[in-house]
């Protein structure tokens, strides 16, 4: 067990909770093959001169509660297998927080830091057409994955419409504000992050203001869910980016680090102290270590917030965090799994931890469809009642004491709810 396959390492974790879900074994079986997988070949002339061929895919895995939803990736190591795994873990994440969706992905195989903004959108608004016939507003709604955003958003939706002759807001999520986005969407993963762990502390009954945190990935999840956690009192002792982690055991300046990323600085250039776009407080020295020692913190909580497969059997002997709160997608694989339930390090699966960015998502939905937009407070405090629910019947299952973990526990409240549903509906023909 415990491998680099993220699809094996699904199935794998789908097979945990079976022997504790209450579900047929056919309907179970079912479940572990995606509905269908378009691979789509995308020819694009690059600004720089000269055309390049670009390989998508868009992955549609269960649509029993409702329309394929998921994001879509730009990435260097994008495969298909990854987008199936992203699908199958979307499917399980929209039913255990309740959305009447199923799950879905996109990935291009890409390295978006070597494209220019023409590059991206001219590939954008290629894929977009490569995928058309499969996304729609009721059929399948795509969203913003790593390196991809609301802009990104904004030339799916605009090439879609194009072809549909008149503008279908609904047909992505994640959209900026004046085409029809939510407020409360880019940082709703993030908050959804924070407002877990300020749960789990609770579930626990310990105090998140004497906490120490480490978050790998300041990207979008996780420097929301670090600026929440700091406002809320706790300590973050470390984070990164491809580029290292900056540590400080006294804690870092988040909010200077976040100027500094947010003005297009990376983290070895703040830990060197070439500060963009803000000045260094005299209290902030941190210091530069690597992404592997980031995550052998003594910390109480982890937050692994980048890419996945991160933890696995090789250093979660090393992982010292009592606590770990996956914001990113599979970033734990099986067998650390094991070792770190072993240990009775509480881990918040990663289908409950990250899923304010689909909650969120679908409110933006609902919106577009109501023709009516809401305020900021009704969207978040409509995320914390959706991601709160869904962390207290995960706990409430957990605490039934059968399910050796948090994940086991959520994976069988989301396969039994989609279980269901395909019992009601029957297998066409
Ligand atoms: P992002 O691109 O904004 O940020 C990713 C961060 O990780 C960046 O700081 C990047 O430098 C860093 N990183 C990339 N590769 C790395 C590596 N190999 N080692 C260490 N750091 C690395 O992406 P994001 O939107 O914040 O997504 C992060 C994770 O959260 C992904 O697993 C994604 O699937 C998941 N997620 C995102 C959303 C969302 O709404 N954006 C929702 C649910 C889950």
């Amino acid at each position: 067990m415990g491998n680099d396959d993220p699809f094996e390492n699904m199935l794998a974790q789908m097979d945990r909770a079976e022997a504790y879900a209450d579900v047929d074994h056919g309907v179970f079986e079912r479940l572990k093959y995606p509905e269908r997988t378009l691979k789509v070949t995308l020819p694009v002339e690059l600004e720089s001169g000269g055309v390049e061929v670009f390989e998508g895919y868009r992955c549609q895995f269960d649509s029993a509660r409702g329309p394929f939803k998921g994001g879509v990736r730009y990435h260097p190591s994008v495969t298909q297998r990854e987008v199936e795994a992203l699908a199958g873990w979307m499917t399980w994440k929209c039913a255990l927080v309740d959305l009447p969706y199923g799950g879905a992905k996109g990935g291009v195989i890409c390295e978006p830091k070597d494209l220019t903004d023409n590059d991206l959108e001219r590939l954008t608004r290629r894929y977009t057409e490569g995928i058309r016939r499969l996304i729609g507003p009721e059929t399948d709604v795509p969203a913003p994955d790593m390196n991809t955003n609301p802009q990104t958003m904004a030339w799916m939706m605009d090439t879609y419409s194009m072809y549909e002759g008149y503008t279908v807001p609904k047909v992505v999520t994640g959209k900026p504000l004046e085409i029809g986005g939510t407020p409360g969407r880019v940082a709703a993963t993030g908050r959804g992050v924070s407002i877990v762990t300020e749960r789990l502390f609770e579930y626990l009954e310990d105090d998140l203001g004497d906490a120490t945190v480490a978050v790998q990935g300041f990207g979008n999840v996780g420097s929301h869910a670090a600026r929440l956690l700091d406002d809320a009192g706790a300590r973050i002792v470390a984070t990164s980016d491809v580029t290292g982690a900056a540590y400080d055991p006294d804690g870092l300046d988040v909010p200077t680090l976040g100027a500094h990323v947010d003005a297009g600085g990376l983290i070895e250039e703040y830990t060197a102290g070439d500060l963009k776009g803000a000045e260094r407080t005299q209290w902030d020295e941190p210091e530069q270590i690597s992404n592997a020692d980031l995550l052998e913190l003594d910390v109480d909580v982890l937050i692994p917030a980048a890419v996945e497969g991160v933890i696995t059997a090789e250093n979660a002997d090393r992982v010292r965090a009592n606590a770990i709160v996956e914001a990113a997608n599979g970033p734990t694989t099986v067998a650390a799994d094991e070792v770190l339930s072993q240990r009775d390090v509480q881990i918040v699966p990663d289908i409950l931890a990250n899923a304010g960015g689909v909650i969120v998502s679908y409110l933006e939905w609902v919106q577009n469809s109501q023709e009516f937009s809401w305020p900021l407070e009704t969207v978040n405090a409509e995320l914390e009642r959706r991601i709160g629910s869904a962390f207290d019947e995960t706990i409430e299952r957990y605490d039934q004491g059968d399910v050796p973990d948090l994940r086991t526990a959520a994976y069988t409240i989301a396969l039994e709810r989609i279980a269901r549903a395909h019992e009601y509906r029957g297998l066409f023909p």
